[in-house]
């Protein structure tokens, strides 16, 4: 009978941990929908990128105030489970405080002193960021891609780490052990007080309840995180490690364009040749009209965007009012490739065709992608390294070289370059006629 518990506590942590895994295949699966781009060049560039911005931060203390308690969550969050360890062999083994004998009590004492202090740490940077959330408002989390569900994401995982730290305090101010031997518990014991009029057996219970639902929540925040923005606490490591390592303002030639153009020039060129190679051979599609079109690491950068807005609060078109808003670009690609991979789970593996796409007005509409300047202020501002300007150019390319979909004033601009090698309407001849106006 004595170890029904720990039966018990073995089938919630394999439940958990299984649903985990299953959801980790289907992120992988997902991203893997995107098309091949290699990005195995420069590793020690992509490590020292990947240690900098997502490990050390660096660009979210640009805004020095969510940067700085942004690290405390961060940081009080991944310490604090260390307990987690304890806590998972104690339910397996039916131990209690198993470290304590092991590590001895200055060490152990430390540990937990460290784990309280930062839970109190945490919980108050929470709460700081729940006012700014819902009391201050500040702009940026309210545009209209942050309404329903993002909002409350928003909202669930403030909600989530205020009960998580308050649940482990506690577990360790009504643990009569961990108060009686006086060790590390620095913030405890200040709580414990509140228990001492119940009865040894009630004080037992209350640390008992506190202790399950604090190892079932993390395992509960464990599968929310794929549902939810912060999946970026994991994928911020691959995301920053693969990011484009070109300068802005660098667009890649089309080979296929580039290779039209040198067939012209080129008197002897046979244009029925066979490409040299495969990527010279013409692509299915130019640009992007689904989500499926993208590159994989731009499907991960959907996955990875942890809708702070600091894009859209820096990109001059949605300042200025234009519908363009570059963290919807990215909440709406995820949104997509998301469906996609229901409707593969739904069709037994098989994508079935189900009358959408990115492109339309079912997610990214055309007056959206024409809205930017191209300026890369976004992709500058994103702390994890995200692109949304290279989705909206490569969208910008399928309606132009697959749909002759650009508004007129380009349409103008590129036949004026076809016929006079200038955006001007004017005949090349008569480039020079203001000289003779002199
Ligand atoms: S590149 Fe486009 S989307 Fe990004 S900030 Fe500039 S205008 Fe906005
Ligand atoms: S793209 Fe980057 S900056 Fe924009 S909302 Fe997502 S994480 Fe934030």
């Amino acid at each position: 009978m004595q170890w029904i518990p720990n039966i018990l506590f073995a089938i919630i942590l394999i439940a958990g941990i299984y649903y985990f895994v299953s959801n980790v295949k289907k992120l992988i699966r997902n991203i893997q929908l995107g098309k091949q781009v290699d990005r195995s060049d420069n590793t020690s560039e992509r490590w020292k990128n990947m240690i900098k911005i997502a490990l050390g931060q660096s660009k979210m203390v640009r805004r020095p105030v969510s940067g700085l308690l942004h690290i405390v969550v961060y940081l009080g969050f991944i310490i604090i489970n260390v307990e987690v360890l304890e806590i998972i062999l104690d339910g397996l083994l039916g131990t209690h405080r198993l470290f304590l004998p092991i590590l001895g009590t200055s060490v152990y004492g430390f540990l937990i002193g460290t784990f309280e202090i930062l839970a109190v740490l945490v919980f108050a940077a929470v709460v700081v960021f729940w006012i700014r959330r819902n009391v201050i408002e500040i702009s940026r989390f309210l545009s209209k891609e942050m309404t329903s569900w993002p909002k409350n994401d928003g909202n669930n995982i403030l909600y989530f780490e205020m009960v998580l730290m308050s649940l482990f305090l506690i577990m360790n101010a009504s643990d009569v052990d961990l108060q009686e031997a006086g060790v590390g518990n620095v913030i405890s014991q200040f709580i414990h007080p509140l228990f001492l009029n119940l009865s040894t057996e009630t004080m037992h219970l209350v640390e008992r309840i506190a202790w399950w639902l604090h190892i079932v929540g993390i395992l509960i925040f464990l599968n929310y995180l794929y549902y939810s923005k912060h999946l970026h606490i994991l994928l911020a490591f691959p995301n920053t490690f693969y990011a484009n390592l070109k300068p802005k303002g660098y667009f890649p030639n089309n080979k296929t364009v580039t290779n039209e153009v040198k067939m012209m020039l080129d008197p002897n060129a046979d244009p029925y040749a066979t490409p040299d190679t495969a990527t010279d051979a013409e692509p299915e599609k130019f640009g992007a009209s689904d989500a499926t079109d993208l590159s994989w690491v731009q499907l991960m950068n959907a996955y990875t965007c942890t809708e702070c807005g600091r894009c859209t609060s820096v990109c001059p078109a949605n300042q200025t009012g234009k519908e363009l808003s570059p963290r919807a670009i990215m909440m709406k690609t995820r949104d997509r490739v998301e469906e996609i991979g229901k409707n593969i789970d739904q069709n037994k593996g098989v994508f079935e065709y189900d009358g959408k796409q990115l492109l339309g007005e079912d997610y990214i509409t055309q007056e959206e992608i024409w809205a930017c300047t191209t300026c890369n202020a976004c992709v500058e501002e994103c702390p994890v390294n995200i692109d949304p300007l290279s989705i909206i150019m490569e969208m910008r390319q399928y309606l132009v070289m697959e749909q002759s979909a650009a508004p007129q004033e380009l349409n103008a601009m590129m036949t004026n370059v076809e016929n006079n090698g200038a955006p001007w309407q004017y005949n090349q001849m008569d480039r020079l006629n203001w000289v003779e106006e002199e």
